[in-house]
């Protein structure tokens, strides 16, 4: 009987939605999985060294920048074997509605409570949706909600998703997502934190009052960014041009002047009453570490 309630216990503790609430400045890392099997031990490592700065939680991405989505569970079972909330991201767009359930029972046998429900990127040359696919990320969360007591967060977009028209309407939509059943956001990565705060004081006014984690991206090579900015239209203040152009043919100058920026991003934040902030340390323990100390 004991034994049963310390696991519920556990359980309890481990939803991120609990620990969102307090007023305790949280910093969340991420990690992508590995592309093959035989990579997996190695990544154990990597989630080890993370484990060891002691995050508030740690997301692992699915089938997000190069890596697959066949580990996501795995690598996220593993993060709580070091006692920390792991929040495993699932996407639907690249997937029939069969896969997503399997993934979910996956994850109810590995008792992971917290998912973050994406659509993903449409694939190309493909038709989508198919009938037996979810075409918006509102309709993966109110189905994973049918499918078990999870904690489920979705995503959101300070300068407004790249395929929608406007920001008003991209606000509109994610006030479906939220009321489909998501009780946390995460931002994209965004370098101009008065696009954050403008952003929250809008989705506040359309009545989105789920707490909203900023994504913090820690720039520290020159040739990462361009590749990641033409993906999701991100804009750059001048400020953050200008360290580009000075230090971007110098890894460690560069290194240094990107965690510089986002450690200055997050004293920001937390003056400014923002409690939860998500850095997206992509497997980089020795990044993560230098934002902790500083
Ligand atoms: P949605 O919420 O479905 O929105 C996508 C677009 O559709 C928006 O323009 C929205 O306004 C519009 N829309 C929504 N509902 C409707 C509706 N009912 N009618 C018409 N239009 C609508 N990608 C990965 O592949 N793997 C990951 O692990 C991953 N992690 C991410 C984590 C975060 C925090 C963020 C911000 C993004 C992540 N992505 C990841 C990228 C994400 O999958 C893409 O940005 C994708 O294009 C949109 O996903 P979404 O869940 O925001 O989609």
């Amino acid at each position: 009987e004991n034994f049963r309630h310390d696991a519920e216990e556990r359980i309890e503790q481990m939803r991120l939605t609990e620990l969102l609430k307090t007023d305790q400045v949280t910093i969340s890392c991420e990690l992508f999985p590995p592309k093959q099997g035989a990579q997996l031990a190695n990544y154990k490592n990597i989630v080890a060294d993370m484990a060891a700065l002691k995050p508030a939680y740690m997301s692992v991405t699915y089938g997000a920048t190069g890596g697959t989505s066949d580990y996501t569970v795995e690598l996220a079972s593993e993060v709580e074997k070091h006692q920390i909330p792991a929040l495993a991201h699932l996407t639907c767009a690249s997937s029939t509605k069969e896969k997503v359930a399997s993934v979910i029972e996956e994850l109810k046998e590995k008792q992971i409570s917290n998912i973050l429900a994406l659509r993903g990127d449409i694939p190309q040359n493909a038709d989508f949706p198919l009938p037996n696919q979810y075409r918006h990320a509102s309709e993966l969360i109110a189905d994973i909600k049918a499918q078990g007591d999870f904690c489920i967060g979705g995503a959101c977009y300070p300068e407004g998703h790249p395929e929608s028209k406007n920001k008003a309407e991209d606000i509109r939509y994610l006030k479906e997502k939220v009321d489909a059943g998501c009780s946390f956001l995460t931002t994209q990565m965004f370098f101009d934190n008065d696009l954050f705060y403008n952003f929250l004081y809008r989705i506040r006014e359309a009545g989105i009052a789920v707490p909203v984690v900023a994504g913090i991206m820690p720039v520290t090579n020159a040739k990462q960014m361009k590749r990641i900015l033409s993906m999701s239209g991100t804009v750059l203040p001048t400020r953050f041009k200008m360290l580009l152009d000075r230090f971007g043919d110098d890894p460690a100058a560069m290194k240094q002047a990107g965690v510089a920026y986002a450690v200055s991003q997050i004293i920001d934040l937390v003056a400014n009453g923002i409690h939860a902030i998500h850095i997206y340390s992509m497997n980089k323990p020795d990044v993560a570490e230098q934002i902790k100390s500083s």
